[in-house]
């Protein structure tokens, strides 16, 4: 690649140049949501992160596979590995299926990461179809060495595995550290001790989701499902793996573990974890009361709002940070994304239609622009250092709109180049007004229609009247019609 691109590895704790394993292809995995909720603040961040990453690798030429899993079984209560299934807890709650819990907040998830212009992943897996690579993998782990059975559940363990090898070393703990701050943990009685973690559970009577194995009637533990699907799909060893950093210990540890002793190596290239993000200065949390699902941003409906936020500004917001730093979310700092965005959007816009002349602002600025933005971007993904360059070309966009300066023709060329790769390919900014106002159009010109439709029909006139509804029906609008008039909808 013509560019040397550089990734903090938060197992060697320092930036590293890409080099992938195959060369030109980049393959990624990044642990997605467990769905029993609303996707919200907390979710954005990675999604957005992981986005631009994918974007811009694509853009500096890789061919990229990108997987991101969806979690429906086998993730407890307490992360750890009692308590009660995430999903099971919310079936039971609202008396569904816990596979119409997963359908429900997977297609809301996939609608909240559509407004965010997220892409979709290449691969999105589900845990629960993936049982027979995961019971698989147990096998494995078990003619290694590393897994005991007890009591129809299956562990790994962690102490024989730290003989050989480091258990900690992604997180950056030590066995000799965890023992000194740990205590037996409720309903781990099963476990030789208490850093086992699980990698079958044996069902409980009351447990709805469970498949035979080997062992017991039962379900995977959490973190099997990742490193079973990721070697599935990307090989034994792939590129790169990301998450929030709150999945960092024990999840990804756990993976780590499991990767090492089945496929000889730890599997990954490059681990790449995005910070959290905190509300005035607080943790998120439903107990604080100041969780915020995406969707009350988007509506501005939560106390800490004073109005909504469009998920672009949302986007913009957490682009405006280094994925590795943290990120503190106010109702304020909102307020300052949407004019930031607002100014960067209409300069794309103007940059179209600007005035060329002779003149030059000299020096190419405009290329040495386009070099700091892309420089800034292989520098681990640093969008706050890439939005700061983008918007010394918005001052250059307005001060030739102001006709304070003048360019020529390559100049234009290259700004607009500038704005389309960047601010719209890459960092993935669009105008979400554009989609209002086409939503808006749509409205007025269906209302229109549907007006001939009326007075058509009053005058007895069905063949027009049919015709209409005909006619919008085969464009997929179905219409219908009420006391209150008549309604409209996209099927
Ligand atoms: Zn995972």
């Amino acid at each position: 690649m013509a560019q040397d691109f550089y990734i903090y590895n938060t197992i060697s704790r320092k930036k590293e140049i890409f080099i992938p394993v195959n060369p030109g292809m980049a393959g990624i995995y990044v642990c997605g949501p467990t769905v029993y909720g609303d996707a919200h603040l907390g979710h954005a961040r990675p999604a957005i992160t992981y986005d631009v990453l994918v974007r811009f690798l694509k853009f500096i030429g890789y061919k990229v596979r990108y997987v991101r899993n969806i979690t429906d079984v086998g993730h407890l209560e307490n992360d750890a590995d009692s308590g009660e299934d995430k999903i099971e807890q919310k079936a039971r709650l609202e008396q569904l299926e816990p596979m119409e819990v997963v359908q429900h907040y997977t297609l809301r998830y996939h609608e909240a990461m559509k407004l965010l212009n997220t892409l979709p992943p290449n691969i999105e897996p589900r845990a629960s179809g993936h049982i027979i690579e995961q019971i698989e993998l147990v096998k494995k782990i078990f003619e290694k060495g590393f897994a005991y059975e007890s009591n129809g559940s299956v562990y790994f363990d962690v102490e024989e595995y730290n003989k050989n090898h480091k258990y900690g070393i992604l997180s950056g703990r030590t066995l000799d550290d965890m023992q000194s701050n740990s205590r037996a943990l409720e309903g781990s009685s099963d476990k030789k001790s208490p850093f086992d973690f699980a990698l079958w559970k044996k069902a409980s009577p009351s447990h709805i989701m469970h498949w035979p194995s080997p062992w017991s009637e039962g379900f995977p533990g959490w973190h099997l499902e990742c490193s079973a699907m990721s070697s599935k799909y990307l090989g034994d060893n792939f590129d790169i793996h990301g998450g929030g950093m709150d999945l960092l210990f024990p999840h990804h540890e756990c993976e780590l573990a499991q990767n090492t002793v089945t496929r000889g190596s730890g599997g990954v290239k490059y681990w790449m974890h995005n910070n959290m993000i905190t509300i005035n200065g607080q943790k998120m949390g439903k107990s604080l009361g100041n969780f915020i699902t995406l969707e009350e941003l988007f509506t501005g409906s939560h106390e800490i709002l004073s109005q909504a936020f469009s998920p672009m500004t949302i986007r913009f917001f957490i682009l405006q940070a280094h994925y590795r730093g943290t990120l503190d979310f106010s109702n304020d700092a909102l307020i300052a994304s949407e004019k930031g965005l607002r100014k960067l959007i209409q300069a794309s816009k103007d940059v179209q239609n600007l005035p060329v002349n002779n003149g030059t602002p000299g020096n190419s600025t405009i290329e040495k622009l386009k070099e700091e933005v892309l420089n800034a971007l292989c520098d681990d993904l640093n969008t706050p250092v890439a939005l700061a360059h983008l918007f010394d070309a918005v001052r250059i966009v307005n001060q030739v709109k102001e006709k304070q300066i003048e360019i020529n023709e390559t100049d234009k060329n290259n700004i607009v180049s500038l704005f389309n790769n960047f601010v719209n390919d890459v960092l993935g900014l669009a105008d979400d007004k554009a989609e209002s106002a086409n939503s808006g159009i749509l409205d007025g010109v269906i209302q229109m229609l549907l007006e001939f439709r009326a007075s058509a029909k009053q005058n007895k006139d069905f063949a027009t009247s049919d015709k209409i509804r005909e006619k919008l029906n085969s464009l997929g609008v179905s219409i219908k019609d009420t006391k209150e008039g008549t309604e409209w909808n996209l099927n």
